[in-house]
């Protein structure tokens, strides 16, 4: 295990998500550690040690008083902002039970974009205290701002309403004056939460002159550590502690205090009543940052929205999208560059939007690929032109690679040929470079990739071969006919069949002295083998070498098969237009023209195993298996293939096109802190490097022999499969990437298809700094 000193921020790291979380302030820090060593009395004890502590506490209530305008009301010291909306929202039920009964409708109002402890605990509180209320959202318009109509109409039967200051997403603030004239004209009684803890030392706040009940706040979004925050309750609102025990906190919050958190407080908040002190920066400028990294991402990204409107957001949140890039590219990049931002939607395989841009109406693009960026309040001017320059360079490692076009772009000198498999929500599109003959080849399309197709075509000056689907159903969304016509200039021939195969006169012969159309590409050749079943236009597409106008067993690099042959399964015959009788014929004509080795490209890929064989199906499939060895007859196939049909429809909409196995994962793991001596032990070994290529370049590795590593990205692994086939047995390969998850995907697929030396890094690059 890695020692706790071992693990570091890396050098130059440049941190701005700071609404996630923030670096602890130096005064901050200094202040814990010195109540942890030198005053660890405990506040209610009554020696001198215990005084010492208390006057800690009681001073950092002092300060917090007037951070926040509050000279009336209470002030409790809590774990953080989550515990403090507990508080608030079991106080606010506790006192409304009686009115929930008489009250027709009660309802809960909270903000469409609130923090999710928000209306969680609404909901989770609502069930436990029985109070049987509505939980509703209050919906926001396109900028964020609640919609103020929506909380006159409901307001009279609400028991509380919870809004915020200021967005953690997008930086939205809103016009609590305004708010508060609505609330109280509509429900002068109704107890009213604000989360306040992105607003804090952001926006001045002067809780005591307004009728806010319950104001939560969190010592960690501003230069505190973790564990601690407060919790402002305005006089006379009610209040229900939900820690009893010792009385701590005049009995409102039990449990000894967190003195070293607390002590960090008093330090941070010396520092924002200080007028003379400049950590804290004034409100210009702040916007001033904002402009000179708008700036700068406006110059890299030319196809850049921002999600929210300056005017109304705190000057420290950007959060943007960029068209034709995911998320989950700009995170990868601008990690790689030692840029922390974050993500709106998770960085998993399946993709998902942010709830908050949802709420404002942002389209799914907008949603799916937004990045926050947050510096601080605190942040100085040099750690904004660092950032500045960091992603400017950044940038320049994607344009190389082609993810993004400017007008600046040149001629790349980057090398891309042969295979790739791009990813989203599990299907699978292939794309296949012929270098030598600048022509590119796509096959089944999907909208959500058809951005970085056309970038790659115009950034390379590529001549397209085709744009191919192996089968479309009835009704579905034709992305391939749809790019065919975006790249229409660039594509090598006028005339194409309802999947996107050129008219073409050329033919060859396959395994089985079948003559079939194929189309050049380059040295290779591609040929278009119709097998209907999942669909009555369902086809592959072999990619090889011919020799002498015969594409033998094996000659043969790749069969993009479509929903033919999944991993894990056959496709499914029971859907419309499906045959189980022409598929059962279909795989065997396969069968006959592709070696068991061959690797098979499916049209999806549930598990990250990105391609698979004959010969690995079979032994997880027995309906393949039987089919392969001749051992079944059409009629024992159509009656099999119906009943595991009919197992999938219970299955999740995941498994529409095929039947799937699950793929039992066994990876050697080398952890960080060995990898120096496993590389040291085993000379030989070849690192593999899976991230994107834009990531490689962007990444210094100074801890790595650079002879060492090759990039593989794991959009190439199929690829990768294929060119190293020979060194299957012999070669070791330890594969790498940001945070172990892409490596232990690329293992896993080379383990699946024998290679037999593979190693993983868990925990990736971020611990080895
Ligand atoms: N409210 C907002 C607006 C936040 O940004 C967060 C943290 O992300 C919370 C509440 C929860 O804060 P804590 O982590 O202190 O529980």
């Amino acid at each position: 295990m890695l020692n706790l000193t071992d693990i570091q921020p890396q050098v130059d790291e440049i941190y701005l998500d700071n609404n996630a979380t923030t670096p602890v302030l130096p005064q901050a820090a200094e202040a814990a550690i010195h109540t942890m060593n030198l005053c660890y009395g405990n506040p209610s004890s009554s020696h001198m040690t215990g005084l010492k502590a208390k006057y800690i506490l009681e001073s950092t209530r002092t300060l917090a008083r007037q951070v926040i305008g509050a000279d009336s009301g209470e002030i409790i010291f809590t774990s953080g902002a989550t515990e403090g909306i507990q508080t608030s929202i079991i106080s606010a039920l506790n006192a409304s039970r009686d009115k929930a009964r008489v009250i027709q409708n009660p309802v809960l109002l909270y903000g469409a974009t609130e923090h999710k402890a928000v209306p969680e605990t609404l909901k989770h509180w609502n069930a436990m205290l029985n109070i049987n209320a509505e939980v509703i959202a209050i919906p926001v318009d396109e900028r964020g701002i609640l919609d103020v109509d929506f909380i006159a109409e409901h307001a009279a039967d609400a028991l509380i309403i919870c809004t915020m200051v200021a967005n953690n997403e997008t930086g939205v603030f809103q016009d609590i004056v305004l708010l508060e004239q609505v609330i109280r004209q509509h429900n002068p009684d109704v107890l009213w939460m604000v989360d306040c803890v992105q607003g804090l030392g952001k926006i001045a706040l002067n809780l005591a002159n307004t009728s806010i009940d319950y104001a939560p706040f969190s010592g960690h979004k501003l230069y505190g550590p973790k564990g601690i925050g407060m919790l402002y309750v305005r006089d006379q609102a009610p209040y229900t502690p939900i820690i009893a025990g010792g009385g701590q906190e005049s009995g409102l919050r039990s449990g000894t205090e967190n003195l070293p958190g607390i002590a960090a407080l008093n330090a941070i908040f010396k520092l924002l009543v200080d007028d003379d002190d400049t950590t804290f920066k004034s409100h210009q400028q702040l916007c001033a940052y904002r402009q000179q990294l708008a700036e700068t991402l406006n110059k890299v990204f030319p196809n850049i929205v921002y999600n929210h409107d300056f005017s109304c957001s705190l000057p420290t949140t950007l959060n943007f999208s960029v068209k034709g890039l995911s998320s989950k590219d700009i995170m990868d990049l601008f990690d790689a560059a030692r840029i922390r931002v974050s993500s709106g939607s998770a960085c998993s395989s399946k993709v998902t939007g942010s709830f908050v841009l949802d709420a404002m109406g942002k389209s799914k693009w907008q949603s799916e690929g937004a990045i926050r960026l947050s510096f601080g309040p605190a942040s100085t001017q040099d750690e904004i032109d660092r950032a500045c320059s960091a992603i400017e360079a950044a940038a320049k490692a994607m344009q190389h690679h082609c993810l993004l076009l400017t007008d600046a772009q040149g001629e790349s000198d980057v090398y891309v040929d042969g295979l790739q498999q791009w990813t989203f929500d599990n299907q699978l599109t292939w794309c296949y470079v012929d270098q030598a003959t600048k022509q590119v080849l796509l096959i089944d399309p999907v909208v959500e990739l058809s951005e970085r197709f056309q970038t790659l075509v115009n950034c390379r000056q590529f001549t397209v071969a085709a744009v191919l689907n192996t089968h479309l159903h009835d009704g579905q969304e034709d992305c391939a006919a749809m790019l065919r016509g975006i790249v229409q200039e660039t594509l090598r021939s006028e005339s194409h069949d309802s999947l996107g195969w050129p008219e073409t006169a050329s033919e060859v012969m396959l395994e089985n002295g079948q003559s079939v159309a194929a189309i050049a590409l380059g040295d290779k050749i591609l040929a278009k083998l119709d097998l209907p079943g999942h669909t009555e236009n369902s086809r592959a597409y072999l990619l090889g070498n011919a020799v002498d106008g015969r594409l033998g067993k094996t000659n043969i690099d790749y069969v993009f098969a479509g929903d033919l042959i999944q991993i894990g399964g056959l496709g499914r015959s029971d859907i419309h237009g499906a045959r189980p009788d022409q598929l059962f014929d279909s795989i065997k004509l396969l069968t006959e023209v592709v070696a068991e080795s061959t690797l098979i490209c499916p049209a999806h890929d549930y598990q990250q195993l990105f391609s698979t064989t004959l010969a690995l199906e079979a032994k997880s499939n027995p309906l393949l298996a039987k089919l392969l060895t001749g051992d079944l007859t059409r009629a024992q196939f159509i009656d099999e293939k119906e009943r595991l049909d009919q197992q999938l429809q219970d299955i999740t909409e995941q498994a529409l096109c095929g039947l799937i196995t699950q793929h039992s994962k066994s990876l050697i793991d080398v952890f960080p802190d060995k990898l120096q001596s496993f590389l040291a032990a085993n000379p030989d070994v070849q690192v593999v490097d899976v991230r994107e290529p834009f990531e490689f370049e962007a990444h210094r590795r100074e801890y790595l022999d650079e002879q060492k590593i090759v990039n593989i990205p794991l959009t190439r692994i199929t690829d990768f499969i294929h060119r190293f086939k020979g060194e299957k047995r012999e070669t070791k390969f330890i594969c790498i990437c940001r945070s172990g998850s892409r490596s232990a995907a690329a293992a896993n697929a080379l383990k699946r298809l024998e290679f037999e030396h593979v190693y993983h890094v868990p925990g990736g690059f971020a611990l080895l700094n």
